[in-house]
């Protein structure tokens, strides 16, 4: 199968090439599409089938459940029940946006969808062109990341192909994606909400609008969120994280030397300021340390770059973990695989 890519502007939305789309989650093909997140490979929802081909274009295990798209609220009704009074006041302030919830699901959504659980996670998308091809598709669409299991998230189209050309029907190219990083996905227990991935909301902003929030805990995770792999998020180089702390940058150097002494094709994902030190070695700049959002935005294209560059080990500086800090290095250390 040949793969189409077509390029949509977000800002100036060409409906008929759209409907192109469409038309393939229509009759139960994959489609790629740009999300505020990252990339995400959608199917028809309510067609087990063409869910079945999510998970074998990604090489996906079944047991890991999907994320459910939405266009608007109404749609919320269809998939879920009850709905507790905390999610509609989360709901109220974070959508559209990259906040997924989970919630107790109604009987149309497909076992397969949600790995067989009776919850299911919802998401309404805020970037326009996914709003558009739920809109014209007419349906919800389960969407996970559109890379090959286990690799870097996709956060442009080029990405997308590298993974899955040829495995699916089309992408729709819309550019770079503006977060870069996975939505966050809470659940509710009571009258709290506990994050059980950290992502594009962060807990602050969580925080300032409800106070019953129970951080992220990895230790907490695992039995409540299936589908949560101890390697996740990885290139193909190995990744070795100097972690943020007094003696980072003696530490990188000193990683750095080793790895290249031993033969190893080393490269150092690091803060703009520590660019200076490292003239010596191959370096890519993740961001300024205090700019958030410029390292959430390039932290998965940087993993692939090295990857296609044929590094062995990368070198990756640690960074404050508030803010959107969590969720970066939440995913460096399941690119590790130490979490
Ligand atoms: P992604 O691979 O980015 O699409 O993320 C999907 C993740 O959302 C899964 O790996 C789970 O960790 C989480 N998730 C999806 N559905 C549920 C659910 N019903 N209950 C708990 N976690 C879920
Ligand atoms: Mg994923």
């Amino acid at each position: 199968m040949n793969t189409r890519v077509i390029k949509i502007d977000p800002l100036n939305i060409d409906y008929s090439l759209m409907k192109r789309a469409a038309e393939f989650i229509k009759k139960g093909g994959l489609v790629a599409f740009p999300t505020e997140t990252v990339y995400g490979l959608g199917a028809k929802g309510t067609d087990e089938k063409a869910v079945a081909k999510i998970f074998e274009a990604k090489a996906r295990p079944l047991e890991d459940p999907l994320i459910v798209h939405i266009k608007d609220k109404n749609d919320l009704y269809k998939i879920a029940k009850d709905v507790p009074r905390l999610a509609e006041k989360l709901i109220e302030k974070f959508w559209p946006g990259p906040l997924t919830i989970i919630l107790k699901k109604n009987k149309n959504i497909p076992d397969i969808v949600t790995a067989g659980l009776d919850t299911v996670a919802v998401r309404m998308p805020s970037n326009p062109i996914a709003r558009v091809l739920i809109e014209l598709s007419d349906v919800s669409i389960p969407a996970p990341s559109a890379n090959l299991f286990g690799r870097p998230s996709p956060t442009s189209a080029e990405h997308v192909l590298n993974d899955l050309d040829s495995r699916i029907d089309m992408v729709i190219d819309g550019g770079i994606c503006d977060i870069g990083l996975e939505s966050t996905v809470i659940e509710f227990r009571g009258n709290e909400a506990a994050i059980l991935r950290p992502g594009g909301i962060t807990l602050e902003r969580l925080c300032e609008i409800e106070k019953n929030i129970i951080p992220y805990d990895e230790k907490n995770v695992i039995k409540n969120s299936p589908g949560k792999y101890p390697c996740h998020y990885s290139p193909k180089a190995k990744v070795v994280i100097a972690e943020n702390n007094a003696e980072q940058i003696e530490n990188v150097l000193s990683l750095s030397a080793f790895y290249k002494k031993s033969g190893y094709k080393t490269g150092i994902m690091c803060k703009k300021e520590h660019a200076g030190f490292l003239k010596s070695f191959d370096y890519k700049e993740l961001g300024p340390s205090g700019d958030f959002c410029v390292c959430a935005g390039r932290l998965f294209s940087i993993l692939r770059e090295f990857d296609d560059e044929k590094f062995d080990v990368i070198i990756a500086e640690g960074i404050e973990e508030k803010e959107l800090g969590i969720a970066i290095m939440n995913r460096l250390r399941k690119a590790v695989g130490t979490v």
